[in-house]
């Protein structure tokens, strides 16, 4: 029989709001790696048709949707003990509020996403407020009022997450393979200035993933391999990116900020039909999509030199994502044809037939070029490992049980991100799920693999400007 490594004993309550497919990935990583009395697991789900699943398994079923109505007394009535874990894996509930309440109480918390209450996505019609700038800013704001006290992590699934520890990492490999000796940093300060004297300019959150099943894709369903209303609310989103001081030149639909860390831009344009030059080691160069994401604005800010406003150094930083194909194909259907498909779909790990999901940081800029890190997890190796989730889930889930395990061993750390947590004792629990974690150099640059045909606005006098990675 297989043994896990035991974390510790999670005292009172349990609550994981949302039991689709991160929630329910996560449950068996929970029972494996923590003690806790099992009579006060508690998940909160609407939908009635996970009932049977955790009724099976002696689980308790709160058949309700958390709203901004009825969370305080929801949770407040399972977490009366004062302690406990809170996992909030569902949408359209508000992060920071219930991180606020949860904090109240004195029980430790975690997500996967700055998340606001519903109708935030579609029905706020100024762009600026709905970027995740916006969102995350919010959160900054309240860590900033109220520093310290019970531990929430913030934003820690794969990405945002682990993508975090991955940038870590690839800069102390980096390091390494430029013959430099250096020391882990232990702060903020000692990781901007090693990005910044490594002579990194930017990062792409660059994932490639190949799952797919047999059956074709129906006309008038988005297939996804998570979240599909999750993958929608942020393809809708304006694009979004960290804005490093290496850039010469400023989107012509672009706008900045005023206020908080000032990291990061917006593009007046959704970002799931933007797309980026990028690289991943399956494909080599791909057309990446420039969905907005916590991470491009966390990490940008986390490697800031100086003060915001006049950076010494800032990294740019976004997603360059390519989904599965019929994600990619949904995506074509929808804007297409200007509506949401009703018919939704997530991969399940039994009818996925090939593909893997890898997702890594790939650093750019610096004297070896490029270097891409990260996880090349495939489905059939997810199924090994962990049941109930494909290759993307686990890498999900997996992170979500890294910062549990963080918070458990930190529990009066405050509001953090995963930028802000100790990345090797995260990966250490981690890795045991992530399949291959490799790190990969390339020439390839964004001025390379054009299509010499057709003019572009260009500047070969960097190949790494946004400007160069930014298709036209
Ligand atoms: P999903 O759509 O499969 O499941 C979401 C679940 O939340 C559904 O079962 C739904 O019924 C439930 N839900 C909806 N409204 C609710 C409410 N008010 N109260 C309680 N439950 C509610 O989504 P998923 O793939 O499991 O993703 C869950 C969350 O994790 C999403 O916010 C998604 O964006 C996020 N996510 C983050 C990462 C990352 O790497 N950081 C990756 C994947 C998903």
């Amino acid at each position: 029989m297989t043994t896990y490594p035991n974390y510790g004993r999670i005292d009172g309550a349990i609550v994981i709001i949302g039991f689709g497919s991160i929630g329910r990935g996560t449950l068996p990583l929970i029972e494996r790696h923590f003690d806790y009395d099992a009579d006060k697991l508690v998940v909160i789900e609407p939908n009635e048709d996970v009932h049977t699943f955790l009724h099976q398994r002696k689980i308790r079923h709160l058949q309700e949707a958390i709203t901004r109505e009825n969370y305080r007394e929801i949770l407040g009535g399972i977490f009366k003990e004062g302690r406990g874990f809170c996992v909030n894996l569902s949408v359209d509930t508000s992060s920071l509020d219930i991180m606020k309440y949860c904090r109240e109480l004195g029980v430790l918390y975690i997500d996967t996403v700055v998340e606001p209450w519903a109708g935030f996505y579609f029905e706020t019609t100024e762009n600026a407020e709905r970027t995740n700038y916006a969102l995350r800013q919010k959160v900054r704001d309240e860590k900033a009022a109220n520093p310290g006290g019970p531990t929430a992590v913030s934003c820690c699934g794969a990405n945002p997450g682990m993508v975090s520890w991955f940038v870590k990492e690839a800069l102390l490999t980096l390091a390494k393979d430029t013959g430099r000796d250096i020391a882990t940093p232990w702060d903020r300060t000692g990781w901007g200035n090693l990005m910044k004297d490594l002579g990194v300019k930017g990062v792409h959150i660059a994932e490639r993933d190949t799952q797919a099943r047999r059956t074709p894709r129906p006309r008038g369903t988005f297939v996804n391999t998570w979240s599909v209303e999750g993958f929608i609310s942020e393809g809708f989103q304006p694009a979004e990116l960290g804005w490093g001081t290496h850039e010469t030149w400023f989107p012509e639909n672009g706008h900045g900020h005023d206020t908080g860390c000032q990291a990061a831009i917006w593009l007046e344009r959704p970002g799931a039909i933007t797309r980026v030059h990028t690289w991943c080691p399956t494909p080599g160069p791909q057309f990446g999509f420039l969905v907005t994401h916590n991470e491009a604005v966390s990490i940008s800010d986390y490697y800031t030199v100086g003060p915001a406003h006049a950076p010494d150094f800032r990294p740019t930083c976004h997603y360059a994502y390519h989904p599965c194909d019929d994600a990619v194909l949904s995506l074509h259907e929808m804007f297409g044809s200007g509506r949401q498909q009703t018919v939704h779909e997530i991969l399940e790990p039994d009818e996925i037939v090939e593909g893997i999901d890898e997702l890594g940081v790939l650093l750019y800029g610096h004297e070896k070029n490029a270097l891409w890190f990260g996880s090349r997890l495939s489905n059939a190796e997810a199924r090994k490992l962990a049941p109930y989730q494909n290759a993307t889930g686990l890498q999900v889930t997996s992170a979500v049980l890294a910062g549990m395990v963080w918070a458990l061993e930190n529990p009066r750390a405050g509001i953090v991100e995963t930028d802000e947590m100790d990345h090797a004792r995260c990966l250490e629990v981690q890795r045991p799920y992530l399949g291959p974690v490799e790190a990969h150099y390339t020439d390839w640059t964004p001025l390379q693999d054009r299509w010499a045909l057709f003019p572009e606005d260009i500047d070969d006098s960097d190949p790494w400007l946004f400007r160069n990675v930014l298709a036209s």
